[in-house]
Order: C-alpha cells, then structure tokens, then sequence
C-alpha cells in the first residue's frame, strides 16, 4: 500500500502536465522565491539610474555585467546600447527567446522612494525597470536548470521602447535590422508589460491582437494676422484649428464601423501671439489607434478632407504629417492557447484573465510582425497609471514575472508542436 502510494506520487510529480511537470514549476517558484531578495537590489537599482531612448549606457553595462556573471554569451552594443545574451541547453534547437526594454522617460519622479530617480527630469515611470529585472531573474534560474534545458534561450535587452526621434527607427526595430533575431534563428518570442488594474499575481491575455497600430499626425494651420478687433481683416487659424479637431472626432464616431475599436486624440495645440492678435499659424499634434492598417489609411484620408475642406472654407493653407509607428501588437494563437494553461498552473486557473485588445502602443509589435510572439499584461494592482510621476511597481512581480518567463521558456522547449 505505502509502495504504490510512493509510486503514485512519484509519477504525479513527473507528470509532464502542458509541457511542465510539476516538480518544475515547483524548482521555479522556488527560486523566484530564493532570488527575490536579489530581485529586488537589482530593480531598485535599476529605477535609480533611468536613462532615456537610446542612451541607456550605465543601464546596459550593468545588465551585460549581470549576464556575463552567469555564464552566458552575452553581446552588447546592439542598436546602440541593446544586449542579447544566449543560454545553450541540452539541445541547440529550437531556440526561444525572452524581451525586456530599457528605457525610461522624461518625466521628473514624484514618490518618497529611497531608491526614487537619482537622474533629475528622468524617471522609471513605464516599469521597465521591473521588466529588465524579470529577465534578469529568469535568466539566473534557467542558467541554474541550464542541464534541464532541451533548447537555447535568447534574452533580448532593447533601448528604446518608448518611441524614438521622428523619422529613426525604434528599439525594436533597431535590434530586428542589426539581426537580433538570427544567428542563432529565433523560433518564437515572448514579453510581458506591467499594468495597474489587473490585480498582483494576476495576468492579461488574450489571442490575435492585443495592442493597437499606432500613427502620430502632424498638423499646421496658416492663416494671416490681423488685430483682435478686425477679425475680418485676417484669417483665424486658431478658430479653423478648433474647428478642426471637432471635426477629426467625427472619423471615429460617423465614419467607423462601431464594431472596430479606434481612437483619435489631438495631444498638443499651439498657436497665437497674444490676446488681442488673429493668430496666424496653430500646430496640432495627435495619435491614432486602430487594430487593422485599413481603418489607419482611411482616418489619414479623413484628416486630409477635412483640413481641405477648411481650406476651401476659410482660406487657410495647411502642412499635415501622418507618420505610421508602430503596428499592432499580434499574439499568435496557437503559441498562445498552449501558454495559457503553462500560466494558469503557475498561477492558478482564475489569475490568467482573457483581456479585450487595448489602444496602447507596443512596439514589441515589430518582433510580432516577423515571427510568433506572446505577450502579456503582468499585473501589478492598483497603482498609480503608467507614465505618471508617482507610478511605482508592486514589487512582488518581481517573483511572478521570473516563474512565468522560466516555466513558458521549457515548455515551449519541451513540447511546443507548431
Ligand atoms: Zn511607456
Ligand atoms: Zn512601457
């Protein structure tokens, strides 16, 4: 009787259980635990010293350094300051791989942290930080579980997320031309974003698209100056800029198919010399989103009507820009109908919730538009939003994150059949 419980015990534990036994996903969530401590020294680190697109140079040298540590053949200087850094297993093929970005933004820290910006005007404020540091993790447990490994893993470290200058390529792109994803050919991606309102040890999810194309448009109004009192002696570019954004509205409310998600907001005006001045010229900046390239083109044509439209109707000129960033963000279905059950048992069933696809922008998109990728939404409770001075992580993802990479990295060795 004790025989065959033992034996019943022991073939429960190696139960290859979607691609992961469960003495795995126990040696995982026991070094997530064990490296926390580090984790946290490490992410701390890291929010001290954000450094902007492409310029993440104390950043970079302090990951390779990590990596190189680790035994790991470890490039730097990719795209300027990116990293990628291999892990030989057992097997060489096939070979997966794990993203973070690096970049932080220019927006001035307003938390109590003892670890709060030391870099004036910058500041961790997408999580990305806590992002470098959950690859940092993963690396260091899978480097432990390195003879358990049927495969290679790839750690990318991009700069640049957050959008480069108009008209340069971004971080991933940048990376994707300098070949990162080749040489040892990357077979499939995976990358997660940090985001308030889904709770801590929680994960968003879901199949196809899940983050939006993304475009900025660029508009100048010219009119022709007069006094505040002789409106009619000039053309008022700032009264057709006005009337001009309320018009850019109806794209999205008379023209779209409301089945189509998409949104349009005017971010930026300016325009004017003083109170009593007609002012001549108003520069208008704004972003697009939309989940299909059809439904871009037609609001970039929608733009230009109606700004030729108020041309005809009041005599002004215009200049419009429309600069398509980065594309939607496209979770390969098969790939992931076989995380989600690796994430569930990690997790538990209820904390892998299937989310509805959001607007915000990725440009992980650029790796989803050359090979099969997931990428998820991490929890991280009710924080203060992203991108806002007192945004901070909940720093237990900084255990989840690490169980979540590392279990999905040998499972898809294991046993992804595309
Ligand atoms: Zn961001
Ligand atoms: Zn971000």
């Amino acid at each position: 009787m004790k025989k065959s419980i033992s034996l019943v015990l022991v073939t429960w534990l190696f139960l290859p259980c979607l691609g992961l036994d469960v003495e795995t996903i126990k040696q995982i969530r026991q070094k997530a635990e064990q490296y926390y401590p580090q984790a946290l020294t490490l992410r701390r680190h890291l929010h001290q010293c954000p450094e902007l697109c492409f310029q993440e140079k104390e950043t970079s040298e302090f990951i390779a350094t990590f990596l190189e540590k680790l035994g790991l053949k470890v490039q730097t200087g990719i795209a300027g300051t990116g990293i990628k850094a291999i892990l030989r297993g057992t097997r060489k093929k096939p070979v997966f791989a794990i993203r973070a970005d690096m970049d932080a933004l220019p927006i001035t820290e307003q938390t109590d942290f003892p670890y709060a910006s030391r870099n004036p005007g910058n500041m961790h404020a997408c999580g990305h930080d806590a992002h470098m540091t959950n690859v940092l993790i993963t690396a260091k447990i899978l480097s432990d579980l390195r003879d358990r490994i049927p495969g290679t893993i790839v750690f990318i470290f991009q700069p640049c997320e957050e959008g480069p200058p108009p008209n340069q390529p971004g971080g991933a792109q940048a990376m994707i031309q300098e070949k990162v994803l080749r040489n040892p050919l990357v077979n499939a991606i995976l990358g997660l974003h940090v985001l308030p309102g889904i709770p801590v040890g929680s994960i968003g999810i879901r199949t196809g698209p899940i983050m939006a194309n993304v475009a900025s448009f660029y508009v100048n109004i010219f009119g022709k100056a007069s006094h505040g009192a002789f409106p009619h002696q000039g053309i008022d570019a700032i009264y057709v800029a006005s009337s001009a954004i309320q018009q850019f509205q109806s794209l999205i409310s008379r023209f779209r198919d409301p089945k189509e998600p998409a949104v349009l907001s005017v971010g930026k005006i300016k325009g004017g010399v003083r109170m009593n001045v007609i002012a001549e010229k108003v520069e208008l900046e704004g972003t697009v989103r939309t989940f299909s390239f059809e439904l871009q083109d037609k609001i970039a044509e929608g733009i230009e009507k109606i700004l030729k439209g108020l041309a005809v109707a009041y005599g002004i000129t215009y200049r419009f820009t429309f600069s398509k960033d980065a594309p939607f963000v496209y979770n390969d279905p098969e790939l992931t109908e076989f995380f989600i059950p690796v994430f569930e048992n990690i997790l538990g069933k209820n904390q892998v919730q299937k989310v509805k696809p959001m607007c915000i922008a990725e440009d992980f998109s650029y790796y989803s538009h050359q090979i099969p990728t997931v990428f998820f939404f991490l929890g991280t409770g009710d924080t203060s939003p992203l991108h806002t001075p007192t945004f901070s992580v909940d720093e237990k993802i900084l255990k989840i994150g690490p169980m979540l990479f590392a279990g999905a990295a040998i499972a898809y060795l294991e046993g992804f059949q595309p």
